[in-house]
This record gives structure tokens, C-alpha cells and sequence, in this order.
């Protein structure tokens, strides 16, 4: 069904998506972006970090009192982390399918963390779960002049926008 670019442009949503250091020495970075890429997601900002432990703690804020944090804030920095953001309609949602269970003995096959990983401390990515933590994370990690804003020629294939 063919949208019209208003309606369209209201249902944009961006998300923020890490390769863990993991997946970037396991050298998944281009696996991982095909992926989103494929799927008709577009690319807004990426570069590649390495975070401090301080940083770290507060990306994984919400998560301080369970027992695994500080490995967890450790493992982030060591770096470098691969940091993202991708656009599209209903990439929030979309891209933890994509990713697929925390826990890679119980993500889905097909799903990244299903087809590329084994263990929950080192399931390789990383992605926002709900529209506030997308938000928090993008502002974290990103500065707004690094988030690109920019008309990609495949959307009115992938939307069907007239
Ligand atoms: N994690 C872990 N042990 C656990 C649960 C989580 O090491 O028992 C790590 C894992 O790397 C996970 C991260 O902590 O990706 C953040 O946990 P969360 O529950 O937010 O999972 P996610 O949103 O990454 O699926
Ligand atoms: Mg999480």
C-alpha cells in the first residue's frame, strides 16, 4: 500500500544498535549491518569507541544492582564498541527481533544473537528496548551533528511512499 510522505515521515523511529567488542574481534561488523541494511533499515550515524568503565555504567545504568554489572561494564570497555543508529518504521521493535533473545541458548535461529553467538556474556549486541532508553542511548553516544538526516533513494521501494 502506498503511504503519503507525511504519514510516513510520522511513523520514523531510530534506535541505537552496538556491535559489542566481541562481535567487532569475532569480525561480524559487516554480518551484523547487512542485516539491518538488507532488511531496509537506514544507517544515521556509526563510528567505532572505546568506552570508558564510567561510560559504560552509565550506558548499563538501569541494570547497577544485578550481580553480572560490573563484568558486563568491564567487557564494554575494552572496546572498541561499533555504535550505531538506524531509522526506519518500527526499528525499535523490529531490531530486538532482529537481534533476538538476551540469552543466545534461547534466541531464535535467524536472529543474530541465534545464528552468531552462545553465551549471554558475550551475546555481541547490543540494541534499545522501548522508545525512551532509544532516545537516552542515541544521546549517550551521539552528539546531534553526528546523526546524518538524509533522503536514502531505496525508501520508496522499501515504503512504497508516492
Ligand atoms: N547479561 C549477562 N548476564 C545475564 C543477563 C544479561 O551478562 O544474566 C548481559 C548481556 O550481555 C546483556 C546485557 O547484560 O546483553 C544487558 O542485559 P539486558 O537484560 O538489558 O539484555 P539485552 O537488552 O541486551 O537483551
Ligand atoms: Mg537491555
Amino acid at each position: 500500500m502506498l503511504q503519503d510522505q507525511e504519514a510516513h515521515a510520522s511513523q520514523m523511529e531510530r534506535t541505537f544498535i552496538a556491535i559489542k567488542p566481541d562481535g567487532v574481534q569475532r569480525g561480524l561488523i559487516s554480518e551484523i549491518i547487512s542485516r539491518f541494511e538488507r532488511k531496509g533499515f537506514k544507517l544515521v550515524a556509526i563510528k567505532l569507541v572505546v568506552p570508558s568503565k564510567s561510560f559504560a555504567q552509565k550506558h548499563y545504568h538501569d541494570l547497577k544492582e544485578r550481580p553480572f554489572f560490573n563484568g558486563l561494564c568491564n567487557f564494554l570497555s575494552f572496546g572498541p564498541v561499533l555504535a550505531m543508529v538506524w531509522e526506519g518504521e518500527g526499528v525499535i521493535r523490529y531490531g530486538r527481533k532482529l537481534i533476538g533473545a538476551t540469552d543466545p541458548s534461547k534466541s531464535e535461529p535467524g536472529t543474530i544473537r541465534g545464528d552468531l553467538a552462545v553465551v549471554v556474556g558475550r551475546n555481541i549486541i547490543h540494541g534499545s528496548d522501548g522508545p525512551e532508553t532509544a532516545k537516552d542511548e542515541i544521546n549517550l553516544w551521539f552528539k546531534p551533528d553526528e546523526l546524518t538526516n538524509y533522503t536514502c533513494n531505496q525508501e520508496k521501494w522499501v515504503y512504497g511512499v508516492n
